[in-house]
């Protein structure tokens, strides 16, 4: 079932490593079918190198395994939780990129100090609490979630697409699986350049609000005039 986004999410779990985000096995990425109910994520555990698209894993939003040889990765109650919570996304992605989990290990939020940063996330990219005790203690992947979305009452997620996890590092996403990719690589990009400003400028004030708004919707939204008309894409197809 859900072959075809099997074979997306199994694409962008590997195009994760071809963009260096992933050590070891520290990283997945999911597609939810919304007509279904149902997401597709990636195995826990097994290797990068002989993943492939029968080896993912179908859940449901309570994290049950609906299909799969495998067990799903343990991140996947985080996943649906922000699936539940963000009705348009379609694909979420965590890694423990470097940079972007040295800013959550240091509790900062990065905020947006340049028209790179302003082009991906309308603002600072939060960070979402640690959980406590007793929200480590039972249902704890579920609990990162819950403080994702709490983080969020405030924000919109479609112009905010990530957050850094307290103590832990990033969740991207996007409206799909693909999409979530270039969010998490934008984000751990963003935060290099973040870490490096900060060294040669410590006190460096974030971008003019006149420019952080120019940057993000001339690239998103329906004024948006970055890169080519769909119809011109048409064309040269
Ligand atoms: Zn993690």
């Amino acid at each position: 079932m859900l072959e075809t986004l099997k074979e997306i999410v199994c694409a962008a779990n590997l195009e994760l490593v071809r963009q260096g985000l992933v050590t070891l096995t520290w990283g997945n990425v999911s597609g939810i079918d919304r007509s279904r109910g149902l997401m597709v994520i990636k195995p826990s555990g097994v290797a990068y190198a002989g993943l492939t698209p029968d080896a993912m894993v179908v859940t449901d939003l309570d994290g049950r395994v609906v299909e799969g040889a495998f067990a799903p990765s343990s991140d996947t109650p985080t996943h649906a939780r922000l699936y539940q919570a963000f009705a348009n996304i379609g694909g979420v992605v965590h890694t423990h990129s470097a940079y972007a989990t040295a800013f959550a290990q240091a509790g900062r939020e990065i905020p947006c100090l340049g028209t790179t940063h302003a082009d991906h996330f309308h603002g600072a990219v939060p960070v979402a609490r640690l959980p406590t005790a007793a929200e480590a203690a039972e249902r704890y992947e579920r609990n990162i979630g819950e403080v994702i979305v709490e983080r969020f009452r405030a924000l919109d997620p479609d112009a905010v697409p990530g957050v850094l996890a307290a103590g832990h590092g990033p969740f991207t996403w996007g409206p799909d699986p693909k999409k979530a990719v270039e969010n998490a690589v934008a984000l751990e990009a963003v935060a290099q350049m973040a870490a490096a400003t900060f060294a040669l400028c410590p006190d460096v004030p974030p971008l003019p609000a006149h420019l952080l708004d120019k940057h993000y919707r001339r690239k998103h939204g329906p004024g948006a005039y970055y890169g080519q008309k769909k119809d011109h894409l048409k064309e040269i197809q």
